[in-house]
């Protein structure tokens, strides 16, 4: 039988008692004749009391990035020793010829960047686990750290990164099958601590795994999707706690299925984003609802509309202006030969909604870089942007995921787009495509919602509206490493050509993008940015919104009912994001998994941990 790498999370093994109830399942594993490798996070809370203690310390302890990490790190080989020690005690105690051996990250050949605090993985060399294996041992890895192939200090790859060491490791061991075990019994159709109606889903596609791990569900760490997809390995998460089967990971529903992604060069690392093609699609127009009253249930109505004579809408932004004018411009993009209906609809609503007019632009286009990892390394994401600038082409609309970022831009300008973009990433296939790509069978509608409290929004009021501005703030916070979520770009006022620029990114991030900001902001001329914390973010995922009309109208409606007001919207292919004040997220989260039929008759059962 083949080898099985196995996960255990910080829950799982909080206290002597978790550990010894994971070295039974270990050793229980061994007997049906697998070889056995463990990632193993640290005990309970030990990182956060790490952190904590580290913070009592040092005013700024994080910016001793080396002694932060190697500080860290000391939590899982706290676990993965007493793991060792238990599994050994279970085997003595059975008679059975084996030992188990615990290694740290470095040991265990897992050679990282330099970056502290969120390496990615170079390359992973597990010469002495296979060796261990080889002598019928067991294999106990500790989770969430390497050593860094140039300065050869010790690495963390981010919070939650057990996860990514586990798939890293069922990858370079070749591996059947990687199982996650944690403290709920699977992924489940919100976070289960939110939502208590809850569903189990039985299995989930990588790249909406992705997008729900991207957008807060904090079940898997991002890259450990992103890594499985890349490589085609199914995830299997799980309970430590039952033995009930959990949720399978796996299958492609994107048209850029992992078979055709090829692996990056190993020099760039094996978390290095991979660009598999260049698409774009003229099929699209674009339409403004321009002065909406921005309050609750506007938007809604303004997709109810549009749904109402069954129309698909694709990307989605709303106006983030600053300026308390209590005014608002939707902009949305739809399959160009619907544009007159929409338009006719939304015109005969005008007076119920409240709005001045509606300007429809039927040629617009979208030009897309295609790949993987491409939203967790801004760099790609600039030089897209940069290329694109570089053409003197305007982009209008921006929508980015972890497989792909689009721009929408006049269709005019679709060539050079493309032209400009084919050249900076002069490797890849470009190719056609056109809206609505049709999605067979009968898929649900959504299959989860996520949420996330932990990002912040900063607005640049007066933004000159020029090709290659907006590049160079993403550009710049890309070079200081930043992640950046969602990006809305104002409609640009006629009149004075300059626009709001809105993002989300960490909170943890706001000091560095600031700092960064500062350095840019005179040449690009705006305001000082405005920062919000008090967010927080609702995502509705599932490849179903691609076919079904009245997703968006759905979601906002359920927002709209419950006095939610939406902040801010962003989308992707399979993603509607809307951002709302932290203090109304959890009822956000409860409203739209009930207005989407997801609710179960039977509360999820939450094993252990705090969830924070
Ligand atoms: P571990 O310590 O095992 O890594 P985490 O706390 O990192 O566990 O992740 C498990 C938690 O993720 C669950 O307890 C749950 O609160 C949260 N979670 C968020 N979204 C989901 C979801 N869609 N399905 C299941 N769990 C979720
Ligand atoms: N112990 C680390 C953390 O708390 C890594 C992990 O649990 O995956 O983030
Ligand atoms: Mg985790």
């Amino acid at each position: 039988m083949g080898i099985v790498v196995q996960k255990y999370g910080g829950s799982s093994v909080a206290d002597a008692a978790g550990i010894k109830r994971v070295a039974q399942r270990v050793v229980a594993t061994k007997e049906q004749g697998h070889d056995v490798v463990v990632a193993v996070s640290a005990m309970g809370d030990t990182t956060d009391e790490l952190i904590d203690l580290a913070n009592k310390v040092s005013p700024d302890a994080t910016a001793h990035a080396r002694e932060f990490d190697m500080l860290l790190t000391s939590g899982e080989r706290q676990s993965m020793a007493l793991l060792a020690m238990a599994i050994n005690d279970v085997a003595n105690e059975r008679g059975l010829a084996y030992e188990a051996r615990s290694f740290t990250g470095s040991q265990a050949g897992l050679i990282t960047d330099a970056q502290h605090g969120r390496a990615k993985i170079l390359s992973i060399t597990p010469e002495r686990i296979q060796s261990a294996i080889g002598d019928g041992a067991i294999a106990i890895v500790a989770g969430f750290q390497g050593v860094s192939r140039d300065t050869k200090d010790i690495t963390t790859l981010g919070r939650g990164g057990t996860d990514t060491t586990a798939v890293a490791l069922a990858v370079a061991l070749e591996a059947d099958v990687c199982e996650i075990y944690t403290d709920v019994d699977g992924v489940f159709t919100a976070d289960p601590r939110i939502v208590p109606t809850a569903r189990k889903l039985g299995q989930v596609a990588f790249e909406e795994m992705l997008e729900l791990a991207a957008s807060g569900a904090k079940v898997l760490h991002l890259r450990s999707v992103e890594f499985a997809r890349r490589h085609n390995l199914p995830i299997h998460v799980r309970s430590s706690f039952s033995t009930l089967n959990g949720t399978v990971v796996k299958g492609s529903i994107d048209a850029v299925s992992p078979q055709r992604i090829q692996q990056p060069s190993e020099d760039a690392g094996m978390e290095a984003p991979i660009v598999a093609s260049i698409a774009y699609d003229r099929s699209q127009a674009k339409i403004t609802v321009v002065d909406a009253p921005d309050e609750v249930g506007a938007a809604a109505k303004v997709f109810d509309i549009v749904a109402g004579v069954g129309i698909n809408v694709d990307m989605v932004v709303q106006d983030a202006s600053a300026a308390a004018t209590e005014r608002t411009d939707i902009t949305f993009t739809l399959p160009r030969d619907d544009v007159e209906r929409a338009v006719k609809a939304l015109e005969l609503a005008r007076h119920e909604v409240g709005f001045e007019r509606v300007i429809a632009v039927p040629r617009m286009g979208k030009v897309s870089l295609i790949g993987a990892g491409l939203r967790t390394q801004p760099k790609k994401i600039a030089d897209f942007f940069s290329a694109i600038a570089m053409a003197g082409v305007n982009i209008q609309m921006i929508s980015t995921s972890e497989v792909r970022i689009s721009v929408v831009v006049a269709d005019e300008e679709v060539d050079r787009a493309v032209q400009a973009a084919a050249e900076k990433f002069s490797d890849v296939e470009v190719e056609k495509v056109s809206y609505g790509t049709e999605v067979d069978g009968d898929v649900p509608e959504i299959v989860g919602i996520a949420h996330d409290r932990s990002e912040a929004k900063i607005t640049l009021v007066g933004v000159t509206d020029e090709p290659g501005e907006a590049a160079r703030v993403f550009d710049t916070l890309a070079e200081a490493g930043i992640n950046i979520d969602m990006i809305v770009q104002n409609v640009s006022a006629e009149e004075t050509r300059r626009t709001d620029i809105s993002f989300t990114l960490p909170r943890t991030d706001v000091k560095l993008a600031r700092a960064a900001l500062g350095e840019i902001q005179s040449e690009i001329g705006f305001a000082d940015p405005i920062t919000d914390t008090q967010i927080g973010k609702v995502s509705i995922v599932g490849e179903g919104m691609r076919t079904h009309p009245g997703i968006t109208s759905r979601f906002f409606a359920a927002l709209a009912a419950e006095g939610v007001f939406i902040r801010m919207v962003s989308t992707s292919e399979i993603r509607v994001s809307v951002l709302v004040s932290t203090d109304d997220l959890d009822r956000a989260v409860r409203a739209t998994h009930r207005a989407f039929g997801l609710d179960s008759d039977v509360e999820a059962i939450v094993y252990g941990g705090t969830g924070r």
